[in-house]
């Protein structure tokens, strides 16, 4: 199925039950209505990051199914697949055929080595010191080959996930054979994971580097050209490389809401938010929620260092069970951009809170993307966060169905789902429509979206000191 203006579901495949055909009667049973998208988090085989680390993409890790409950799935829904353009698992048969064969292997540049990377004399601390790190060491890693030598490769994620060197021609085909693999197999979009690291280049801090990113975003684009695919690049940083990627045409993600929603949601205020809405492009995707934690980082300059820092210290107050070691080295996650918690947590576990979250979400520019902890106002996990101790888990619930039968019937969930029934069927959040952001006062915000017929119009007013909402459409009162 293409594309459609209608909010995406997040999940991994054995997350609502344990496998896609799980997935599928829960989708159908409960959600067919609410959710018109599914971006499959990594169904491929893979050694570690939950998927993040694939050793192949031409199969579904039998644990989850198959390709043909895939594609079945994609009758009904639209799909993202996930392509992990910056690395490859250290298990998977390039990688293992390259520590065998070294220099003799076929895949022998596939991978980047840092060793060649710099001239002679390098890398000084300065090199390393400059490189956009997820580590706080030098980000490669010392492989020893079966010939005896050993030699550094590039390695900016976890310990399986070996970087790839996007400029040989070897990785282009290996690119090439596989996105068009996934658009054959149902996918009308892919996620660019982490495409931000993939080019590295001399005397540069390795990340987002132009303009050699945009040729590799083109390239990328041009494999896909006769399929239904097209692509949606991730990066999480300042907004204004989110909206420069905007700039050359592509779908970007709206990382940025989740914080400064909750600082409206904490402090009262509407006012940044409303600057916000007002900036951000219509072809994106919103998050409030995703397997990741919430980004930090991304709502710089939009919100105020000290509006960060409130917010930030509310989320340890407020927030249930939303603790700073959880998102800290000793539970895995070396990521100090990003907080780790539910985002129905976030917000104290407050059912009206929430709902007024969703609320404006989707009534922000774009299309609403929804995890699947948050699909179902799911609370942090502790159980799971202390028996893994790894920081993200806290937001990885595993939902057996039975417990999903029991969620769909809470209140919260309930309204949830009729609210994304409504956003998917309304024609006022048509994306060539127009938008209108309105600050009556410091603690309200009306939001009035509009078709390009200008047929239907769509209005939400919500006040962020007694925590109500109005929602109109066609100036006929609405209630969820
Ligand atoms: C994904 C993470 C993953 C990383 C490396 C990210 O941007 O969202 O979950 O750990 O890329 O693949």
């Amino acid at each position: 199925m293409k594309l459609q203006n209608k909010a995406m579901l997040i999940t991994y495949a054995d997350s609502l039950g344990h496998n896609l055909k799980d997935l599928s009667y829960v989708m159908n049973r409960y959600f067919s209505k609410a959710i018109g998208g599914i971006h499959l988090l990594p169904i491929f085989p893979s050694n570690g990051d939950r998927g993040f680390s694939p050793t192949r993409y031409d199969m579904v890790d039998p644990k989850f199914g198959t390709w043909k409950d895939v594609e079945q799935l994609s009758q009904q829904y639209y799909l993202m697949f996930d392509f992990m353009i910056n690395h490859l698992s250290k298990h998977s048969d390039y990688f293992q055929d390259f520590q065998a064969k070294h220099e003799e292997s076929k895949y022998h540049d596939l991978f980047l080595s840092w060793d060649k990377f710099w001239p002679a004399g390098r890398p000084t601390q300065k090199d390393i010191d400059l490189i956009y790190k997820r580590k706080d060491k030098a980000p490669y890693q010392e492989i020893h080959f079966k010939d005896g030598s050993q030699e550094k490769m590039w390695n900016t994620f976890g310990p399986d996930q070996m970087d790839l060197d996007v400029r040989t021609k070897t990785t282009q085909e290996f690119i090439k054979q596989n996105l068009q693999n996934l658009a054959k197999h149902g996918a009308s979009l892919i996620r660019l994971d982490a495409f931000a690291y993939a080019i590295k280049k001399l005397d540069t801090n390795d990340f987002f580097v132009e303009p050699e990113i945009w040729s590799l975003l083109e390239e990328v684009n041009d494999y896909l050209k006769d399929t239904p695919a097209t692509i949606l690049p991730e990066i999480h940083e300042h907004y204004t490389m989110p909206f420069k990627v905007a700039e050359h045409g592509y779908f970007i993600y709206d990382f940025a809401l989740p914080m400064v929603l909750l600082y409206s949601l904490y402090s009262g205020n509407s006012i940044q938010l409303a600057k916000w809405l007002k900036k951000c492009p219509m072809k994106q995707f919103t998050t409030l929620d995703t397997h990741d934690g919430l980004g930090v980082v991304d709502a710089k300059d939009i919100l105020t260092d000290e509006q960060i820092d409130y917010t930030t210290q509310k989320l340890y107050q407020i927030g249930a069970n939303v603790k700073k070691k959880y998102s800290s080295a000793e539970y895995h996650n070396l990521d100090i951009y990003q907080i780790n918690t539910t985002y129905y947590s976030a917000l104290g576990n407050d059912d009206q809170k929430y709902f007024l979250a969703r609320l404006l979400q989707i009534f922000a520019p774009g299309i609403p993307q929804i995890y699947y902890v948050g699909l179902l106002a799911g609370e942090n996990d502790i159980q799971l966060l202390e028996k893994t101790k790894e920081g993200r888990d806290i937001n990885r619930h595993y939902y057996e169905l039975a417990e999903i039968k029991k969620q769909v019937n809470r209140p919260v969930v309930k309204s949830l789902i009729k609210l994304l029934e409504f956003r998917n069927s309304a024609a006022a959040f048509d994306l060539d429509g127009s938008i209108d952001v309105a600050t009556p006062s410091d603690h309200e915000i009306v939001i009035t979206r509009m078709n390009k017929a200008k047929t239907d119009v769509a209005s939400a007013k919500v006040d962020f000191q007694n925590l109500t909402y109005q929602v109109k459409y066609n100036d006929q009162v609405f209630g969820f």
